[in-house]
């Protein structure tokens, strides 16, 4: 088996697609983008498509190696995204070739079901309550929030108090049984988190996300030891190599994101050496139906698995939603809370092509807003 043809599709809401055609007839898809730089991500698949061309689709491993290394500079979010688009297409041509999941070719199941949290509020958050309290009659057993808006350095009181009372109002709202999560989205800064997790505690949150930018990884370490809350970081680490420094300053849970860090390949490993530090994998998803399903394929199979993110009814999902692009939405058929196994081969899900292609007609242009404080100067987002 050859493979003969690698296309992109840009397609709304804010997501890029990929199809690996072989000259067997089997076809692969996978999501590399990078929200916000899709375009960018486009022509670095594009770059990378010329090696595979011509190659055996089934030599994944060794594929990999190519296309992360064999051009010398390496790693970083475009590239790292391009080869896991290209990685997730490899895997979903393989399972169809061998006539098995993703999972069953990584080992088998050690789950029937995988547990997935839903979004409630938007970037900043208001009707908090209400929003929790739907996703519970939907099923859901945990929710997850953005902590803050735009943040001062040193947040004052009030900031402060207005983290507290909205988690205190999901809290509520879930019960002692449920789980909320909390994204901090790297909007806090060291002094800023220690300050407002030590508030957090008392309300138990499963873990708050990002309390920190990637950039002062360095100040992790300091910031699990100050505080009880579990942290857990990684959307923006593209590797193993990335993770080990967060690893080892005791972060709790590991998220990195099936379309980011080198694809099912690379996640698997990152899960693995998270495992070695007693750390869960909850991989980041808030992107399209094939980074999900590869995100399941990976938590099928993974013995420190913790929770899956899903984008369904996120505030992003403008002009298309998680279920847009599929055939069948069985997969995505959440049952309290949690996604069922599938036994489907490769990733699981049917794209549907003719979706694809004519969204990619109208594609999309979507980038992440630029805030500011009040005083004019840049805000992180
Ligand atoms: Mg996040």
């Amino acid at each position: 088996m050859k493979i003969v043809r690698v296309e992109t599709f840009l397609v709304p809401p804010r997501w890029l697609f990929c199809r690996i055609e072989t000259d067997e007839g089997i076809v692969g898809w996978g999501e590399p983008v990078v929200e916000g730089r899709a375009e960018v991500v486009r022509a670095a698949v594009d770059v990378l498509a010329e090696y595979l061309i011509g190659q055996d689709p089934l030599r994944i491993q060794d594929h990999w190696q190519v296309l992360t290394k064999g051009g010398f500079y390496r790693g970083g979010p475009v590239l790292s995204s391009a080869v896991a688009g290209l990685d997730h297409a490899l895997w979903d041509i393989a399972g169809k070739a061998y006539g098995a999941p993703v999972h069953a070719l990584l080992g088998g199941p050690v789950r029937e079901s995988v547990r997935v949290y839903a979004w409630v509020g938007g970037d900043e958050p208001a009707r908090l309550a209400e929003d929790v309290t739907a996703q519970v009659e939907a099923g859901f057993t945990a929710v997850k929030m953005n902590g803050a808006g735009r943040t001062s350095a040193i947040p004052t009181p009030a900031e402060t108090a207005a983290v507290v009372a909205r988690v205190a109002a999901a809290r509520e709202a879930l019960g002692p049984e449920r789980d909320v999560a909390v994204d901090f989205h790297g909007r806090f800064t060291a002094a800023g988190a220690r300050r407002v997790l030590h508030e957090l505690a008392p309300l138990h949150p499963l873990f708050v996300e990002e309390p920190l930018l990637p950039e002062q990884g360095h100040l992790l370490g300091g910031l699990v030891d100050a505080s009880r809350v579990p942290i857990a970081t990684g959307e923006r680490l593209y590797g193993r190599a990335e993770f080990l420094p967060a690893l080892t300053a005791g972060v709790a849970v590991a998220q990195p994101d099936l379309s980011h860090a080198g694809g099912i390949t690379e996640v698997t490993r990152i899960a693995a050496l998270a495992e070695t530090y007693g750390a869960q994998l909850a991989p980041h998803c808030p992107l399209g139906p094939i980074s999900l399903a590869a995100s399941l394929q990976v938590a099928f199979c993974t013995p420190n698995f913790l929770i899956q993110e899903q984008s369904r009814g996120i505030h992003y999902n403008k002009d298309a939603d998680l279920l847009s692009y599929l055939v069948d939405t069985e997969p995505f058929r959440f049952v309290d809370g949690q996604a069922p196994r599938t036994g489907l081969p490769g990733l699981g899900i049917t794209v549907d092509e003719d979706a694809v292609r004519a969204a990619d007609r109208t594609g999309h242009a979507w980038r992440n807003p630029v805030w500011r404080h009040a005083d004019g100067s840049f805000a992180e987002w």
